[in-house]
Protein backbone atom coordinates (compact mmCIF):
# COMPACT_ATOMS: atom_id res chain seq x y z
CA UNK A 1 0.00 0.00 0.00
CA UNK A 2 1.24 3.48 -0.46
CA UNK A 3 0.82 6.66 1.82
CA UNK A 4 -2.14 7.74 0.44
CA UNK A 5 -3.80 4.60 1.05
CA UNK A 6 -2.70 3.91 4.34
CA UNK A 7 -4.21 7.11 5.04
CA UNK A 8 -7.67 6.29 3.34
CA UNK A 9 -8.08 2.76 4.61
CA UNK A 10 -6.38 3.80 8.41
CA UNK A 11 -9.66 3.59 10.31
CA UNK A 12 -9.51 0.07 9.21
CA UNK A 13 -5.64 -0.55 9.36
CA UNK A 14 -6.20 0.44 13.40
CA UNK A 15 -8.36 -2.50 13.90
CA UNK A 16 -6.87 -5.54 15.41
CA UNK A 17 -8.76 -7.61 13.42
CA UNK A 18 -7.89 -6.11 10.24
CA UNK A 19 -5.03 -4.44 10.02
CA UNK A 20 -2.33 -4.14 6.88
CA UNK A 21 -3.11 -7.60 6.17
CA UNK A 22 -6.33 -7.23 6.17
CA UNK A 23 -7.15 -4.42 4.24
CA UNK A 24 -4.79 -6.00 1.58
CA UNK A 25 -7.01 -9.18 1.57
CA UNK A 26 -9.62 -6.59 0.19
CA UNK A 27 -7.28 -5.04 -2.12
CA UNK A 28 -6.92 -7.89 -3.84
CA UNK A 29 -10.45 -8.91 -3.63
CA UNK A 30 -12.99 -9.15 -6.59
CA UNK A 31 -17.09 -9.02 -5.93
CA UNK A 32 -19.91 -9.84 -7.86
CA UNK A 33 -23.18 -7.54 -7.04
CA UNK A 34 -25.97 -9.01 -8.44
CA UNK A 35 -28.60 -5.95 -8.45
CA UNK A 36 -27.72 -2.35 -8.32
CA UNK A 37 -30.97 -1.33 -6.90
CA UNK A 38 -31.83 -0.92 -3.25
CA UNK A 39 -29.55 -3.45 -1.55
CA UNK A 40 -26.69 -3.47 -4.28
CA UNK A 41 -26.37 0.75 -3.43
CA UNK A 42 -25.47 0.70 0.07
CA UNK A 43 -23.69 -2.40 -0.33
CA UNK A 44 -21.71 -1.60 -3.39
CA UNK A 45 -21.30 2.09 -1.54
CA UNK A 46 -19.26 0.09 1.20
CA UNK A 47 -17.19 -2.20 -0.73
CA UNK A 48 -16.06 0.23 -2.79
CA UNK A 49 -15.34 2.70 0.50
CA UNK A 50 -14.00 0.04 2.35
CA UNK A 51 -11.75 -0.77 -0.35
CA UNK A 52 -12.39 -3.78 -2.21
CA UNK A 53 -10.22 -3.89 -5.43
CA UNK A 54 -12.52 -5.04 -7.90
CA UNK A 55 -16.58 -4.59 -7.45
CA UNK A 56 -18.87 -5.95 -10.69
CA UNK A 57 -21.91 -4.52 -11.25
CA UNK A 58 -24.45 -6.43 -12.70
CA UNK A 59 -28.23 -5.09 -13.78
CA UNK A 60 -30.12 -4.51 -16.94
CA UNK A 61 -32.40 -1.98 -15.47
CA UNK A 62 -32.16 2.04 -16.33
CA UNK A 63 -32.39 4.44 -12.96
CA UNK A 64 -36.24 5.22 -12.62
CA UNK A 65 -37.59 8.49 -10.64
CA UNK A 66 -39.57 5.59 -8.34
CA UNK A 67 -36.05 4.40 -7.43
CA UNK A 68 -34.76 7.10 -5.84
CA UNK A 69 -36.59 7.27 -2.50
CA UNK A 70 -34.19 4.24 -1.12
CA UNK A 71 -31.40 3.31 -4.24
CA UNK A 72 -29.14 5.76 -3.08
CA UNK A 73 -26.65 4.73 -5.41
CA UNK A 74 -28.23 6.54 -8.02
CA UNK A 75 -29.19 10.81 -7.97
CA UNK A 76 -32.04 12.54 -9.88
CA UNK A 77 -29.94 13.88 -12.39
CA UNK A 78 -29.22 10.21 -13.77
CA UNK A 79 -32.84 9.26 -14.00
CA UNK A 80 -32.95 7.05 -17.63
CA UNK A 81 -29.27 5.83 -17.50
CA UNK A 82 -28.08 2.08 -16.78
CA UNK A 83 -28.03 1.75 -13.03
CA UNK A 84 -24.86 -0.35 -13.47
CA UNK A 85 -23.42 3.22 -15.23
CA UNK A 86 -25.03 5.51 -12.49
CA UNK A 87 -23.56 3.31 -9.82
CA UNK A 88 -20.12 2.86 -11.53
CA UNK A 89 -19.84 6.97 -11.33
CA UNK A 90 -20.91 7.04 -7.83
CA UNK A 91 -18.43 4.11 -6.55
CA UNK A 92 -16.08 5.97 -8.55
CA UNK A 93 -16.60 9.19 -6.93
CA UNK A 94 -15.95 7.38 -3.09
CA UNK A 95 -13.40 5.50 -4.36
CA UNK A 96 -11.21 6.12 -7.38
CA UNK A 97 -8.68 3.84 -6.94
CA UNK A 98 -10.48 0.81 -7.30
CA UNK A 99 -11.32 -1.30 -10.72
CA UNK A 100 -15.58 -0.92 -10.89
CA UNK A 101 -16.85 -3.00 -13.86
CA UNK A 102 -20.32 -2.09 -15.18
CA UNK A 103 -22.11 -4.93 -17.03
CA UNK A 104 -25.45 -3.78 -18.47
CA UNK A 105 -27.12 -7.61 -18.56
CA UNK A 106 -29.39 -9.96 -16.83
CA UNK A 107 -26.60 -12.86 -16.27
CA UNK A 108 -27.85 -15.89 -17.10
CA UNK A 109 -26.47 -19.87 -17.61
CA UNK A 110 -22.56 -20.02 -18.66
CA UNK A 111 -22.21 -16.20 -18.20
CA UNK A 112 -23.66 -16.31 -14.74
CA UNK A 113 -21.41 -19.34 -13.89
CA UNK A 114 -18.20 -17.64 -15.28
CA UNK A 115 -18.63 -14.57 -13.54
CA UNK A 116 -19.38 -16.22 -10.24
CA UNK A 117 -16.28 -18.46 -10.65
CA UNK A 118 -14.11 -15.21 -10.85
CA UNK A 119 -15.24 -13.92 -7.33
CA UNK A 120 -14.06 -13.89 -3.92
CA UNK A 121 -18.00 -13.33 -2.78
CA UNK A 122 -21.51 -12.82 -4.27
CA UNK A 123 -24.10 -10.22 -3.18
CA UNK A 124 -27.34 -11.35 -4.31
CA UNK A 125 -28.95 -8.31 -4.46
CA UNK A 126 -32.06 -9.01 -6.67
CA UNK A 127 -35.50 -8.71 -6.66
CA UNK A 128 -36.68 -11.96 -7.83
CA UNK A 129 -36.87 -15.66 -6.98
CA UNK A 130 -35.78 -17.06 -10.53
CA UNK A 131 -32.04 -15.29 -10.60
CA UNK A 132 -31.70 -15.88 -6.41
CA UNK A 133 -31.89 -19.43 -7.52
CA UNK A 134 -29.75 -19.20 -10.42
CA UNK A 135 -27.00 -17.29 -8.64
CA UNK A 136 -27.54 -19.89 -5.71
CA UNK A 137 -27.13 -22.56 -8.36
CA UNK A 138 -23.84 -20.54 -9.92
CA UNK A 139 -22.19 -20.09 -6.66
CA UNK A 140 -22.82 -24.32 -4.81
CA UNK A 141 -21.27 -25.03 -8.33
CA UNK A 142 -18.30 -22.99 -8.19
CA UNK A 143 -18.10 -23.32 -4.28
CA UNK A 144 -17.39 -20.01 -3.89
CA UNK A 145 -19.87 -17.91 -0.94
CA UNK A 146 -22.91 -15.97 -1.16
CA UNK A 147 -24.56 -13.08 1.02
CA UNK A 148 -28.02 -12.87 0.42
CA UNK A 149 -30.12 -10.08 0.61
CA UNK A 150 -34.10 -9.38 0.57
CA UNK A 151 -36.28 -6.54 2.04
CA UNK A 152 -40.12 -5.97 1.31
CA UNK A 153 -42.23 -3.52 3.20
CA UNK A 154 -41.10 -3.28 6.69
CA UNK A 155 -39.57 -7.38 6.52
CA UNK A 156 -35.84 -7.93 5.80
CA UNK A 157 -34.01 -10.91 5.65
CA UNK A 158 -30.05 -11.63 5.58
CA UNK A 159 -28.59 -15.24 5.23
CA UNK A 160 -24.86 -16.38 4.25
CA UNK A 161 -24.32 -19.66 2.27
CA UNK A 162 -20.76 -20.92 2.01
CA UNK A 163 -20.25 -23.90 -0.52
CA UNK A 164 -16.83 -24.52 1.12
CA UNK A 165 -18.45 -25.22 4.65
CA UNK A 166 -19.88 -28.80 4.66
CA UNK A 167 -22.69 -27.85 7.06
CA UNK A 168 -23.67 -25.19 4.85
CA UNK A 169 -27.52 -24.71 3.73
CA UNK A 170 -27.66 -23.60 0.49
CA UNK A 171 -30.33 -21.24 -0.67
CA UNK A 172 -32.24 -23.69 -2.09
CA UNK A 173 -32.22 -25.45 0.98
CA UNK A 174 -34.66 -22.91 2.65
CA UNK A 175 -36.63 -21.40 -0.34
CA UNK A 176 -36.78 -24.99 -2.63
CA UNK A 177 -37.96 -23.81 -6.04
CA UNK A 178 -40.67 -26.19 -6.35
CA UNK A 179 -42.48 -25.05 -3.00
CA UNK A 180 -43.72 -21.92 -5.36
CA UNK A 181 -42.58 -18.90 -3.33
CA UNK A 182 -44.16 -15.95 -5.13
CA UNK A 183 -42.29 -13.25 -5.83
CA UNK A 184 -43.56 -9.72 -3.78
CA UNK A 185 -41.88 -6.95 -6.29
CA UNK A 186 -41.28 -3.82 -4.71
CA UNK A 187 -42.72 -2.65 -8.06
CA UNK A 188 -46.14 -3.51 -6.45
CA UNK A 189 -45.79 -4.27 -2.64
CA UNK A 190 -43.30 -0.89 -1.29
CA UNK A 191 -40.75 -1.33 0.68
CA UNK A 192 -39.26 1.28 3.54
CA UNK A 193 -36.87 3.53 2.64
CA UNK A 194 -33.71 2.83 5.25
CA UNK A 195 -34.82 -0.95 5.28
CA UNK A 196 -32.86 -1.79 2.02
CA UNK A 197 -29.77 -0.01 3.65
CA UNK A 198 -29.55 -2.11 6.88
CA UNK A 199 -29.91 -4.92 4.94
CA UNK A 200 -27.54 -3.80 2.37
CA UNK A 201 -25.11 -2.27 4.41
CA UNK A 202 -24.84 -5.58 6.53
CA UNK A 203 -24.40 -7.78 3.50
CA UNK A 204 -21.39 -5.49 2.98
CA UNK A 205 -20.26 -6.70 6.46
CA UNK A 206 -20.39 -9.87 5.95
CA UNK A 207 -18.76 -9.90 2.54
CA UNK A 208 -15.63 -8.28 4.15
CA UNK A 209 -15.44 -10.36 7.11
CA UNK A 210 -15.47 -13.37 4.61
CA UNK A 211 -12.69 -12.10 2.61
CA UNK A 212 -10.53 -11.27 5.38
CA UNK A 213 -11.60 -14.34 7.38
CA UNK A 214 -12.39 -12.11 10.64
CA UNK A 215 -15.31 -12.81 13.14
CA UNK A 216 -18.05 -15.31 12.69
CA UNK A 217 -19.46 -15.42 9.42
CA UNK A 218 -23.73 -15.56 9.09
CA UNK A 219 -23.39 -18.75 7.69
CA UNK A 220 -26.23 -21.32 9.09
CA UNK A 221 -28.18 -18.51 9.82
CA UNK A 222 -30.95 -16.75 8.59
CA UNK A 223 -31.64 -13.41 10.48
CA UNK A 224 -35.19 -11.74 9.74
CA UNK A 225 -35.99 -7.97 10.86
CA UNK A 226 -39.01 -6.40 11.68
CA UNK A 227 -39.00 -2.92 10.81
CA UNK A 228 -41.96 -1.93 12.39
CA UNK A 229 -41.07 -3.28 15.71
CA UNK A 230 -36.91 -3.17 14.89
CA UNK A 231 -36.93 -6.64 16.12
CA UNK A 232 -34.02 -8.86 14.87
CA UNK A 233 -35.25 -12.83 14.82
CA UNK A 234 -32.10 -15.27 14.37
CA UNK A 235 -32.90 -19.26 13.07
CA UNK A 236 -30.38 -21.67 12.37
CA UNK A 237 -31.33 -23.12 9.40
CA UNK A 238 -29.31 -26.83 8.51
CA UNK A 239 -28.46 -28.00 5.07
CA UNK A 240 -31.08 -29.81 3.54
CA UNK A 241 -29.76 -33.63 2.73
CA UNK A 242 -31.60 -34.20 -0.39
CA UNK A 243 -31.61 -31.01 -1.65
CA UNK A 244 -31.35 -31.49 -5.34
CA UNK A 245 -29.03 -28.38 -5.87
CA UNK A 246 -26.29 -28.77 -3.51
CA UNK A 247 -26.62 -32.43 -2.74
CA UNK A 248 -25.93 -33.71 -6.12
CA UNK A 249 -25.62 -37.62 -6.24
CA UNK A 250 -21.98 -38.97 -5.67
CA UNK A 251 -21.65 -35.78 -3.76
CA UNK A 252 -21.69 -37.94 -0.41
CA UNK A 253 -18.55 -36.31 1.14
CA UNK A 254 -19.77 -32.71 1.66
ZN1 LIG B 1 -29.15 -26.85 -0.88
Amino acid sequence: MNDEQLLRYSRHILLDEIGIEGQERLLAASVLVIGAGGLGSPAAMYLASAGVGRIVLVDDDDVDLTNLQRQVMHTTTRVGQPKVDSGSAALRQINPEIEVVALRERAQGARLQELVASASVVLDCSDNFETRHAVNRACVAARVPLVSGAAIRFDGQLAVFDPRTPASPCYNCLFPLDQGYQDAACSTMGVFAPLVGVIGAMQAAEALKLIMQIGQALTGRLLLLDGRAMEWTSIGVARNPVCPVCSTPGDITT
